[in-house]
């Protein structure tokens, strides 16, 4: 698969400082920040800072230290969160997948029951 990181979205816009965020929690190569439209009591967006489209394309091209970096930043989120009861993690990819905002990130949402993954149809 190839892979064109368009630059001027918004969570790169995020991550350059053009526009605020609602931070959570920053390390050296990740950010979590609150969704600006909340579907649930908790609902964070973890998104590494490289230019990585879509979550296969960080599977396949980031770096061991990024994608440590990048997990370990979802399990202290949900921890700072306290989300024992449980949780859902989210990453949109892609048409199908309805992403709006083509720079990775996976959605965590919590502190409620969520129901069932899909809605059908
Ligand atoms: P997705 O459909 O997975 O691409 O979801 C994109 C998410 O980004 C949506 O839940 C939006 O509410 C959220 N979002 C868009 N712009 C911002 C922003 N400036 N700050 C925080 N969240 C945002």
């Amino acid at each position: 698969m190839t892979y064109a990181y368009d630059d001027q979205n918004v969570f790169a816009r995020i991550l350059r400082g053009e526009i605020p965020n609602d931070t959570v929690l920053e390390t050296g190569m990740s950010l979590a920040f609150n969704d600006i439209a909340p579907q649930a009591p908790v609902h964070v967006l973890v998104i590494p800072k490289g230019p990585y489209v879509c979550y296969d394309h960080f599977a396949a091209e980031a770096s061991d230290a990024e994608i440590v970096d990048f997990t370990r930043t979802i399990a202290r989120v949900c921890e700072m969160k306290g989300l024992e009861d449980g949780f859902r993690v989210i990453s949109n990819a892609g048409e199908h997948g309805v992403q709006e905002v083509p720079h990775l990130h996976v959605h965590i949402l919590g502190g409620r029951v969520l129901g069932r993954m899909l809605a059908k149809g």
